[in-house]
């Protein structure tokens, strides 16, 4: 009974962390590379500009996970096509999603700053080793 309460305390710290660094505000940037680009899908629609829309995977709180189709041309005077393609996820598949999505998203931004450090030891050592070296 300990064990399963001190487990479950140490996830919502973890998640509160997440949540902290996390950018679930505004920004609906994928945390996965695609595995099909925005154009390679089939049967092609056509949107009101006679145009194939393109297809994304929405990544929002509201949305996570499920893929929509959108005018190529929404932002430069494209016309308002806008259509899922999938159907909602249980609240359940959503709300895995989203955490998948943030510890993705933490995880990414704490190696980018492991890299940094290192890459910064790694200068700072050449530069020890360097007047080390003219010193002898
Ligand atoms: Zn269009």
């Amino acid at each position: 009974m300990a064990t399963s309460s001190g487990s479950s305390r140490s996830m919502g710290t973890q998640e509160s962390r997440w949540r902290r660094h996390g950018d679930s505000h505004g920004d609906s940037s994928s945390p996965i590379p695609y595995r099909e680009g925005p154009l390679e899908y089939t049967p092609a629609v056509l949107c009101k500009c006679d145009a194939k829309p393109v297809r994304f995977i929405s990544w929002s709180d509201l949305n996570p996970g499920l893929r929509y189709l959108k005018c190529a041309r929404a932002r430069d005077g494209g016309c308002d096509f806008y259509n899922w393609v999938d159907p909602p996820n249980s609240s359940f598949k959503k709300q895995l999603l989203l955490d998948l999505r943030d510890a993705v998203k933490y995880w990414k931004r704490a190696t980018g700053v492991a890299e940094q450090s290192l890459e910064d030891a790694r200068m700072e050592t050449a530069r020890l080793l360097e007047g080390a070296t003219r010193e002898n």
